[in-house]
């Protein structure tokens, strides 16, 4: 089939895009005219961009949250020399503000918690992404241990059918108990863990100053503060998303 590129052209047309060459199109890292949806999402939703961009001009930082991504050294590190960023530790943040309403379960308009939602990138080093991640996957390292060489025990046969033979429901007790106890024992390991690395890594995210300011300004984090904010990390940057590119001024 030929694909009628005239036809492809006017559909993808960005001529009368609200936010062609604006700052409001530059700071959502948008990825060019003939790949963005926005183009082509109609005037409406564009407004609505141009109005977000301004509202979130006002909601963030002074220093907004690029200096978050582009520092060439680690945030996190607490030795006097940071270690070269290798990688973006990112997570969403939230804000209430704009007001919006969604349509409830039952039908009813309610206001929703999240108006704006945007991402944040920070610059990790090597060493402080592995003790990240070992702070948010040692207990479940812990738990799954315990409960694989209690499944390895449990499948000697003479052992479970003894079990058994006590009570029926022996085995599986012995299994819930030993699940129990291998989360503790996770989150003790955890506790000791971060114990040990915080002369390393900066673990509450919440304490970077752009972070706190965030904060201050009302933003919130869609992924855990008690335990620590949860961050994925990536070598890359996202492609797309609200200040998430170099190109933009604001
Ligand atoms: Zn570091």
């Amino acid at each position: 089939m030929e694909i009628n590129v005239e036809l492809f052209k006017k559909s993808s047309d960005p001529g009368d895009c609200l936010l062609k060459d604006t700052a409001a199109c530059a700071a959502m890292n948008n990825p060019g005219c003939p790949a963005c949806e926005l183009g082509k999402a109609g005037a409406e939703t564009q407004k609505n961009a141009l109005e977000d961009f301004e509202l979130l001009k006002t909601l963030l930082p002074e220093e907004g949250i690029k200096p978050l991504m582009q520092s060439e050294t680690c945030l996190f590190c607490k030795s006097e020399k940071s270690n070269p960023r290798e990688y973006y530790a990112i997570t969403d943040f939230a804000h209430r503000e704009p007001q919006r309403t969604k349509t409830s379960v039952i039908g009813i308009k309610i206001k929703a918690n999240v108006g704006s939602l945007i991402p944040v990138q920070i610059a990790c080093c090597k060493k402080c992404r592995r003790n990240f991640l070992m702070r948010d996957y040692l207990p479940w390292i812990i738990t799954a241990a315990i409960t694989i060489a209690l499944i390895a025990v449990l499948s000697i046969v003479p052992l479970r059918e003894s079990l058994v033979a006590v009570n029926e429901l022996l085995p599986l007790a012995l299994f819930a108990g030993v699940f129990v106890v291998g989360y503790f024992a996770g989150q003790l390991a955890r506790n000791v863990f971060v114990k040990a690395k915080k002369s390393q890594t900066l673990f509450e995210v919440a304490e970077l100053p752009t972070i706190k300011r965030m904060l201050e300004k009302g933003w919130f984090s869609l992924f855990g503060e008690k335990k620590g904010i949860r961050l994925i990390f990536s070598k890359k940057r996202l492609e797309r998303g609200w200040f998430s590119g170099d190109s933009v001024e604001a």
